[in-house]
C-alpha cells in the first residue's frame, strides 16, 4: 500500500505549511488544515514520532542450483535474515529464472506480530509467500491493487518456529529478475484471538445475491425439483439440505465453526457468513467474495450454483451424491473466506475438482495437500490446520474425523465411479472450476 507513503508526505507539506501560515495571523481556513495535518503527521509518524530502526540491506548468503533440477528444495536453501524487532529490514534478491524460488529464513515470530512484506519497484511480476516451520502457506500475493509488485500484510495469531519468505515468478506470467523488499515487524499488536464463526447456509433464494463486487444476481429458493422432476416432493429438498448440513459439519469438525439453516435462529452477536445455494453460471460451480486471509471478515458471501448440477442427475447420481457435491463446494468457497488457497490433492477441500467423480466424492482437509501451482511454486496447505489457527476449536476431534474421512475416501470415489450411468465416462467428464 504506497498510498500510506504518499498521505505521509502530502500531510508533512501540508503541516510544514500550515505552521508558516498560521504563524502569520489566525486563518480559520489554515488553522483547520493545520490541525487536521497535525493529525494525520502525527498519526502516521511525520517528524513526531521517531523513524523505525532499519537493516542495512540484506542480500543472499548462498548460490542455489538451477530449479529446474527434480531435487531442488528451494527451502534448503534458505538465506538467514535478522529481522529488525519494530522496525524494517530491507532484502535484495535475484529469482534467477521463471521456475526460480529464493527463499528467506526470517526466524521465529511470536504470536501477535504483524508484518508487512513489500516488494517494491521490481519492474517483473513476481509473487510472494510466506510458509511456517512446515512448509505450510501463511499467505500469498501475487499483485497489490493496481500493480504488479505484491505486497502483504501477515498477522501471526500463534507462535511459529521459523517463518519462511519465498519469491518467485508470477503464476501467470514466467518473470524473473532483481528485486528488492522491505519487511516491517511489529511485535504486541492487538491481534484479536481465534473467534467463532457462524455460517449460514441459505436456501432460501434472495433478491439480492452480492459476491464480491460482481452484479448483485436474484435466486430462487432451492427446490430439489429444479434439478430433476423426479425429486418433486418436499421431503427431496429437505433430505439433500439435511445432508448438506451434514457433509458441513464432517468437514468442518472439530473447528470452531457452527452452520445454521436460514430459517434457525442464529447465536446473538455473531457476524454471520452467508452461503447461498441457487443459480447457476457458465465458468464455476461456485464463487466466494475473496481469499481472506486471517478471516477479518466475518461476514462474507459465497455462493454454490445449484442449477449447475442438474445435469448431473441425468448420469445417474442420486441426491445424496448431489449433496456431496453441493456440500464440498460450499466447504471450498467457505474455506476461501475462512483464508485457504487452492491445493492440488483431489480429495482435498480446497482442490478445484477436475471431474465430476472428484467433485461428488465426499472431500474432507488433507493434511499435507500440495498447493495448486496456480498459487505458488511450492508450499502446502493443511486446510483443517490453518482454520484451526484463525478461529480455534477442538483439535483432536479435527483429527479424528478427517482420519475416517481418508479411509472412506478411496471406497466412496470408487463407488462413484462404478455408480454412472452406462459407463465410466460420465464420472471423468470434466467439471466446472470451483
Ligand atoms: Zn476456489
Amino acid at each position: 500500500m504506497w498510498g500510506n507513503e504518499g498521505y505521509r508526505f502530502v500531510a508533512c507539506i501540508i503541516y510544514l505549511r500550515g505552521q508558516k501560515l498560521l504563524s502569520g495571523g489566525t486563518h480559520f481556513g489554515w488553522g483547520m488544515i493545520f490541525f487536521v495535518a497535525l493529525g494525520l503527521a502525527v498519526s502516521m509518524g511525520c517528524g513526531t514520532t521517531p523513524q523505525l530502526p532499519e537493516s542495512e540491506p540484506v542480500t543472499p548468503s548462498q548460490p542455489r542450483p538451477d530449479s529446474l533440477e527434480p531435487s531442488f528444495d528451494p527451502f534448503e536453501y534458505s538465506n538467514p535474515v535478522e529481522l529488525v524487532t519494530d522496525g524494517m529490514t530491507t532484502i535484495s534478491g535475484r529469482v534467477q529464472s521463471a521456475t526460480d524460488i529464493e527463499v528467506w529464513d526470517l526466524g521465529s515470530i511470536d504470536a501477535g506480530s504483524r508484518l508487512v512484506v513489500d516488494v517494491t519497484g521490481s519492474n517483473n511480476n513476481l509473487s510472494i509467500g510466506l510458509f511456517d516451520q512446515d512448509r505450510q502457506v501463511m499467505i500469498i500475493n501475487h499483485n497489490r491493487y493496481n500493480s504488479p509488485d505484491p505486497y502483504a500484510v501477515l498477522q501471526v495469531p500463534q507462535n511459529v518456529k521459523e517463518l519462511y519468505l519465498a519469491v518467485s515468478s508470477d503464476p501467470s506470467e514466467a518473470s524473473f529478475g532483481d528485486y528488492t523488499a522491505t519487511i516491517t515487524h511489529n511485535g504486541n499488536m492487538d491481534i484479536t484471538d481465534s473467534q467463532l464463526q457462524v455460517v449460514v447456509l441459505d436456501f432460501a433464494g434472495s433478491d439480492s445475491v452480492r459476491i464480491g463486487n460482481l452484479d448483485p444476481i436474484a435466486i430462487d429458493a432451492f427446490q430439489a425439483s429444479d434439478l430433476t422432476p423426479d425429486w418433486n416432493s418436499s421431503d427431496d429438498t429437505a433430505a439433500i439440505k439435511q445432508a448438506v448440513m451434514q457433509h458441513m459439519q464432517r468437514m468442518y469438525a472439530g473447528l470452531n465453526v457452527e452452520f445454521y439453516f436460514d430459517d434457525e435462529e442464529i447465536p446473538a452477536g455473531q457476524s454471520v457468513t452467508l452461503v447461498y445455494f441457487g443459480g447457476s453460471d457458465p465458468h464455476n460451480v461456485g464463487l466466494s467474495s475473496s481469499v481472506d486471509y486471517g478471516n477479518f471478515h466475518r461476514d462474507d458471501t459465497a455462493i454454490v450454483y445449484t442449477l449447475n448440477f442438474g445435469k448431473y442427475t441425468t448420469y445417474g447420481y442420486d441426491a445424496q451424491d448431489i449433496a456431496a457435491g453441493l456440500a464440498n463446494v460450499a466447504a471450498h468457497e467457505l474455506g476461501h473466506l475462512l483464508g485457504l488457497n487452492h491445493s492440488d490433492d483431489v480429495a482435498d477441500v480446497m482442490n478445484v475438482s477436475p471431474t465430476v467423480a472428484t467433485l461428488l466424492t465426499p472431500k474432507y482437509f488433507v493434511s499435507t495437500a500440495k498447493l495448486d501451482t496456480s498459487v505458488f511454486a511450492t508450499g502446502d496447505q493443511d486446510g483443517a490446520d490453518r482454520v484451526y489457527n484463525t478461529v480455534g476449536g477442538n483439535w483432536n476431534t479435527v483429527e479424528d474425523v478427517r482420519q475416517t474421512s481418508a479411509e472412506t475416501y478411496d471406497l466412496l470415489s470408487r463407488d462413484i465411479n462404478a455408480r454412472a450411468a452406462t459407463t465410466n465416462d460420465h464420472a471423468q467428464e470434466p467439471c466446472l472450476a470451483q
